[in-house]
C-alpha cells in the first residue's frame, strides 16, 4: 500500500463542473483555457480571464488546481503561453500539466510548479528521472502495466528521485473515461482527413465512427465483428483500485474534460468512496457493484480496465455514441428561487415534465442536484404536468440561480 495521501483529480470543462468536483469529494481539478489544450475545440472553453475565479473557487475549497497546456505549441503560441502563465502566476493555480519543452521551459523561467501530461508518454524510470530536473509529477503513459506502474514508483523511492521541490517524485495516473487507440494520443487521423491536429486539442474524434472493410479488387463488403474498430471501451479501474493504489500511484485522474457536471458528480463521487473504502478496508464486491451501476448512468462507451492488466489489445466498443443508461432531456432555466420557502421556479423552454418526475439541476453555484418532483405548481395552480412556456414551482432543496438548466433524466432503453 503507498504511504501517499491519494489525490483524486477530477475534470473541468465548466464552473458547474468544478463545483460538482467540489461537492463529490475530489482533492484537486484540471481546466484548459483558450486553445493550448487537448480539448481546444470545446464548445464554450474558459478564458484567460477566468483564471482568477477559478484559482478563487478551488482555494476557497482547500482544492488544488492544476492548469493543462499539454498540446504541441507552434513559434505562434508562444505570447499566449506567456500570457496564461502569468495569469497563473498571479493567481497561484498550483501547477501546470504539460510535455511541450517550451511550456517545461517557461514554467521554469515563472518558477510554476509542473506536471509531465501522459502526452510526454513517460514509461521507464529514466524517463522520471529525466523530468524530475523540471517537475514534481509525472502522468504515466496509459499503456502501462500496473506492474510497470509498480516498479516505477519502487525505483523513484529506491533511487530517492526527488523533484523541483526536492520532494520524492509523484506518479499520477488516468482512473476513468475515454481511452484513445492512439498510444498517449499521437494520432495523426483528424490531420489526415480534416487538417485538424489531435496533437493541438482539435481531435474530430475519427476512430469512433463505424468503417466498412472493402476488396478493392472484388468491391466486396467484408464482414467484421464490430464496426467500431477502433473506438476503444473507457477505462473503468472502480473494480481493481485496491490494485491500483497498492502499485503506489497516488494521483488518481479522471478523464473527461469536455463532459457535463453530471459526468464529473458521478464519476467523482463514486471513486471517492472507493478510494475511501480501500483505505479504511471497506472496499467489497457488492459496493463495486453499486459503482459500476451508478457509473453506467452518465456518458461511457462501455468499461474494461484498460491496459493495466496486462491486456495487449484494447476492448472495442459497440456503441455509436455513450451507453449510459440514463439520458437527461434539456427542460427549461431557474428563473426565481424562494429560499424561506425552498421553493424554486423554472421556465420551460422545451418538452415536458410531470409530478414524479426525477429532475437534474445544473449550475455554477451547486453543480449538479438531482430532485423528485413531489407537488408540482404549473403557472400558479397544482397540476400533473408542465409543457413548453409553463412557468412551473416545486419544492427544492436545491438553491436555485436565474442561468442554472433543468433537465428530466430517463431510463436509456437503448443501452
Ligand atoms: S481520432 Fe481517436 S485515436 Fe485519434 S486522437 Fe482522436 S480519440 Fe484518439
Amino acid at each position: 500500500m503507498t504511504k501517499n495521501k491519494i489525490e483524486l483529480l477530477a475534470p473541468a470543462g465548466s464552473f458547474d463542473c468544478i463545483q460538482a468536483a467540489i461537492n463529490s469529494g475530489a482533492d484537486a481539478i484540471y481546466f484548459g483555457v483558450e486553445q493550448l489544450n487537448m480539448r481546444a475545440k470545446s464548445v464554450s472553453p474558459f478564458l484567460i480571464s477566468d483564471i482568477k475565479k477559478i484559482a478563487a473557487v478551488c482555494k476557497a475549497n482547500k482544492i488544488k488546481s492544476y492548469i493543462t497546456l499539454n498540446t504541441v505549441m507552434y513559434d505562434h503560441d508562444i505570447r499566449l503561453l506567456q500570457n496564461i502563465l502569468s495569469e497563473v502566476k498571479r493567481n497561484g493555480i498550483d501547477a501546470v500539466i504539460a510535455s511541450d519543452f517550451a511550456v517545461i521551459q517557461h514554467c521554469r523561467q515563472f518558477n510554476i510548479p509542473l506536471h509531465i501530461s501522459t502526452q510526454a508518454n513517460v514509461s521507464n524510470i529514466e524517463a522520471v528521472q529525466f523530468f524530475s530536473s523540471f517537475a514534481d509529477v509525472v502522468v504515466l503513459a496509459r499503456e502501462l502495466t500496473l506492474k510497470q506502474v509498480s516498479q516505477i514508483t519502487k525505483e523513484i523511492e529506491r533511487k530517492k528521485i526527488k523533484g523541483v521541490s526536492g520532494k520524492l517524485m509523484k506518479v499520477e495516473i488516468f482512473v476513468h473515461g475515454a481511452l484513445c487507440m492512439a498510444i498517449s494520443g499521437k494520432c495523426y487521423l483528424s490531420l489526415h482527413t480534416q487538417n485538424a491536429s489531435a496533437n493541438r486539442g482539435a481531435c474530430t474524434q475519427n476512430c469512433r465512427r463505424p468503417y466498412k472493410v472493402t476488396d478493392t479488387e472484388t468491391n466486396e463488403e467484408l464482414l467484421i465483428d464490430n464496426e467500431y474498430i477502433m473506438s476503444p471501451k473507457d477505462l473503468c479501474t472502480i473494480g481493481v483500485l485496491d490494485e491500483v493504489i497498492k502499485s503506489g500511484a497516488c494521483v488518481l485522474k479522471i478523464e473527461g474534460r469536455s463532459k457535463g457536471a453530471d459526468y464529473v458528480s458521478v464519476v467523482t463521487k463514486c471513486y471517492r468512496e472507493a478510494i475511501d473504502s480501500v483505505k479504511n478496508e471497506t472496499y467489497s464486491e457488492n459496493k463495486i457493484q453499486h459503482w459500476k451501476k451508478e457509473l453506467a448512468t452518465v456518458y461511457n462507451r462501455g468499461f474494461w480496465e484498460g491496459y493495466y492488466l496486462g491486456h495487449q489489445l484494447g476492448e472495442w466498443t459497440r456503441n455509436p455514441g455513450s451507453a449510459a443508461t440514463e439520458k437527461k432531456i434539456y427542460i427549461g432555466k431557474g428563473s426565481k428561487y424562494y429560499p424561506k420557502i425552498k421553493v424554486a421556479e423554472f421556465t420551460i423552454e422545451s418538452g415536458n415534465i410531470s409530478k414524479g418526475d426525477t429532475l437534474m439541476l445544473l449550475g455554477t453555484a451547486h453543480g449538479m442536484k438531482k430532485e423528485q418532483i413531489k407537488n408540482l405548481i404549473v403557472n400558479g395552480v397544482q397540476a400533473d404536468e408542465a409543457v413548453k412556456g409553463d412557468k412551473i414551482t416545486f419544492a427544492c432543496a436545491t438553491k436555485v440561480s436565474p442561468k442554472d438548466k433543468l433537465y428530466k433524466i430517463l431510463k436509456n432503453t437503448n443501452a
